[in-house]
């Protein structure tokens, strides 16, 4: 904020603060939350009063106090220019015009725009521990226009650049839990065959690896399930690795060619139903939300007839949590479902991975399918259960 903006508002010496003071009884807002932005309770918003008109200010203007979080700048602003100090709007000059009520009318109406009136409203976090009341709100900060989303891109490819070309790079340090990783994949991936494309082992089947890194999941995965994959990945040095890991005489696999693409999933293009598997695994976080449901609509129309899509990612317990320092998002269950709605898709089958280190985020496996598939009922077997004996242990 300009230090003329910060004059403007600031009221002259003799000024008695309580007079103007909106009322908020009980701890403040800021102090509440630890000085970081916070949703505004309903409580303040009820509270919000204020009076009007003072010695030295225009008459047709009133000044306000209150704590509001502000998230951009002066845009997502209800109140316009005013004082604002860690990301909390404190005080401000409004127009008069509808006094009091049109005031706290407009603060209800903000709210509910950021915090209201939609299926996401879950709050989020950045790894500075700030708050964000929507991801609306969060994009609109990280990325903003076309030129905020290519510096957001950039940032996550800058960052994987940086990092060692190996298993434990890729995997952050934690090269050891692969072995698991693969294993729960994999027993995943059987069971969506089971029912999904029930001859899948005499087919020759083709399988799209979407952020693939140093071609983990292929070279240790894919590789026993598909005669044809095709990798998809931003970095080239993680991409010289994986074609040298590739690069093998694919005895006891069922893999006859690999294919390697230099791109970003954002700009990929899948060819028109090629695919059986698109596999996303701890990628799709650097992708914004608008990304990602477009990819989703392209992914769809890469897949064969019956084909599906298994997303593998870490989750967070509720809303999101933004890395600042590989520019990635990790979203909730509930935020991952609503962007599969967005794209036309259905989750089949849903299992968490077992077994990971207990500090790291949970992750869970998706099967996603372009049509509503109804799940076969298991059918009891008649007098099985009966006539089998306890175990007494
Ligand atoms: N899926 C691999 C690698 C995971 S590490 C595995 O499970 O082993 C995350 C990978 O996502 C890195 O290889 C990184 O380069 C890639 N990545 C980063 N931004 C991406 C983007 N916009 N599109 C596709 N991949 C991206």
């Amino acid at each position: 904020m300009s230090s003329q903006a910060l004059m403007w508002c600031m009221p002259p010496a003799n000024y008695r603060k309580k007079r103007y003071k909106v009322r908020d009884k009980g701890p403040s807002h800021l102090q509440r939350y630890g000085g970081r932005t916070a949703p505004i309770p309903d409580s303040f918003i009820q509270n919000a009063t204020c009076r009007s008109g003072r010695p030295g200010y225009p008459a047709h203007m009133f000044e306000f106090f209150l704590q509001f979080p502000v998230f951009c700048g002066t845009d997502l602003c209800p109140f316009g220019k005013g004082l604002v100090q860690n990301g909390v709007f404190l005080r401000g000059l409004r127009n008069r015009v509808g006094g009091p009520s049109c005031f706290a009318q407009a603060l209800c109406d903000k709210k509910k725009q950021l915090c209201e009136g939609s299926t996401r409203m879950e709050e989020g976090l950045d790894s500075d521990g700030n708050t964000f009341s929507t991801r609306e709100v969060m994009w609109e900060i990280y990325t903003g226009d076309e030129k905020g989303r290519d510096e957001w891109y950039t940032k996550g490819v800058n960052y994987w650049s940086a990092v060692e070309a190996s298993v434990d790079g890729v995997l952050g340090g934690y090269g050891k839990i692969s072995g698991r990783d693969v294993l729960d994949s994999n027993k995943f991936l059987m069971d969506c065959f089971k029912t999904l494309i029930p001859d899948a082992r005499d087919q020759q089947l083709t399988a799209l690896d979407c952020g693939a890194g140093v071609g983990r999941v292929t070279k240790n995965l894919l590789v026993h399930h598909f005669y044809e994959v095709d990798l998809v990945e931003p970095v080239q040095q993680f991409l010289d690795v994986a074609r040298q890991e590739l690069h093998f005489d694919f005895v006891g696999t069922k893999l006859k060619n690999v294919n390697f693409y230099h791109n970003s999933l954002q700009d990929f293009v899948p060819p028109e139903g090629r695919y059986d598997v698109i596999w996303i695994q701890w990628c799709i976080g650097h992708l914004t939300d608008a990304d990602v449901v477009e990819f989703f609509c392209r992914a769809k129309l890469g897949l064969k007839p019956g084909g599906f899509i298994v997303l593998k990612e870490n989750i967070a317990k509720s809303g999101f949590v933004l890395d600042k320092e590989d520019a990635s998002v990790t979203r909730s269950d509930e935020y991952f479902r609503d962007l599969f709605q967005q794209g036309g898709l259905h989750v089949y089958k849903h299992r968490t991975q077992t077994a990971f280190p207990r500090e790291l985020f949970a992750v869970h496996m998706y099967c996603l399918t372009t049509e509503f598939k109804k799940k076969k009922k298991k059918t009891k077997k008649a007098g099985k259960k009966g006539n089998t004996p306890g175990v007494i242990k």
